[in-house]
């Protein structure tokens, strides 16, 4: 495993991927194809320019003879595809560019890789693809694939192709789906980064209906450790599941964000409720750690105020990155709270 494509390089997830890569394998030379959109930040990998290992290239995974042509010029060992349009609330503004990139990227990434006999497929994939839960029971892997959103289908969709690749062509192909992470260089429309980020300036935290919805935390590094083992030592054609055991409802984690800044729970507002909001997720992972020798490293509380940290010591990332597009979306999403 020397070269590795890694596609949305630049976000939340792949740009903590990459610093775990290149931080725990020297020899590892890591492609980095992004697009650059609105949640890609190439501050977010900028210790690592001019690193004999990293490559950065600017490019949509939707552009078959850019794909192609990089394919060509490089053998790589694995192809990790990050890229995607992730957040469920602008899928239910505008669903368009969650079916080019979410679907037409995963088939034409999948038709490159293929072509040119990569030895190992990552699709990094989400539990949201399960449907939601009840108040009892958990996603194992055998879960029936049933999305609510535009984001999951589109998801979903994108992994019933791997699956396809897998089984008709033989491609050695691995999904993993994993729970709602946080960690440090999460774009600040997703539900913990825009808490801290609203609290810090006493702004109010928009609570979708009564907050009573779940969902299981993972630390992104937990999450990243899980692909990395996955990839080294996981079965083509297996779907290995990824979460936290920290399953919290939403109003919980506020109040808790809250009482961590020391800031008022008046501050919380409860605004119309998300259409279609899953109620509840939760994962089984004892496959991952009976098969792949992973587990969850993180203890919720310590990784959720290192988080706040993080972000309270750079609010220069922050700022940066809440002014242009991520004003637009938030004012139509929120008005002028
Ligand atoms: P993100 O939105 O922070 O980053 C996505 C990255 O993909 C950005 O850098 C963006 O520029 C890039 N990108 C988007 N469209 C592209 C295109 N057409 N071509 C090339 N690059 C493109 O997302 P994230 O939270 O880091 O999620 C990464 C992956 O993990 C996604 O596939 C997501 O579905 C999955 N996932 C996320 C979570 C979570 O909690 N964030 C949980 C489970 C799975």
């Amino acid at each position: 495993m020397k070269r590795i494509l890694v596609t949305g390089g630049c976000g939340f997830i792949g740009s903590n991927f990459i610093r775990l890569q290149l931080s725990e394998y020297p020899e590892i030379e890591i492609t980095n194809l992004d697009k650059l959109t609105y949640a890609g930040n190439l501050e977010n990998l900028k210790e690592f320019e001019g690193h004999t290992g990293y490559q950065f290239v600017k490019g949509d995974i939707t552009d078959p003879e850019l794909v192609h042509s990089l394919l060509d010029s490089v053998s790589f060992d694995a192809v990790i595809n990050f890229a995607a349009e992730s957040h469920v609330d602008r899928s239910i503004l505008d669903s368009g560019p969650f079916i080019q990139t979410n679907i037409v990227g995963t088939q034409v990434l999948l038709d490159a890789a293929r072509k040119h006999d990569v030895n190992r497929y990552v699709q990094v994939s989400t539990d949201e693809v399960y449907g939601s839960l009840g108040p009892e029971g958990l996603f194992t892997e055998q879960t029936p694939i049933a999305p609510n959103s535009p984001y999951s289908a589109s998801k979903a969709a994108a992994d019933l192709l791997v699956r396809s690749y897998v089984n008709t062509f033989g491609f050695p192909a691995i999904i993993t789906r994993c729970s709602n992470n946080y960690g440090p260089y999460q774009f600040p429309e997703k539900l913990i980064p825009l808490f801290i980020s609203n609290a810090r300036e006493d702004k109010s935290l928009p609570v979708y209906g009564e907050g009573t919805n779940v969902r299981d935390w993972i630390h992104v590094m937990d999450h990243c450790r899980g692909i990395d083992a996955a990839l080294r030592k996981g079965e083509p054609g297996q779907v290995y599941n990824f979460g936290g055991h920290a399953e919290m409802q939403n109003i919980e984690i506020t109040k808790l964000l809250l009482k961590l800044l020391d800031k008022p729970e008046s501050l919380i507002e409860y605004v119309t409720d998300r259409p279609g909001h899953d109620l509840r997720y939760a994962i089984d992972c004892s496959k991952a750690e009976s098969e792949l020798g992973w587990k969850v490293e993180t203890d919720f509380q310590t990784g959720l105020k290192e988080t706040i940290d993080w972000y309270l010591d750079n609010p220069e990332w922050v700022n940066r990155i809440r002014t242009g597009k991520y004003r637009e979306y938030y004012e139509q999403q929120y008005g002028n709270r």
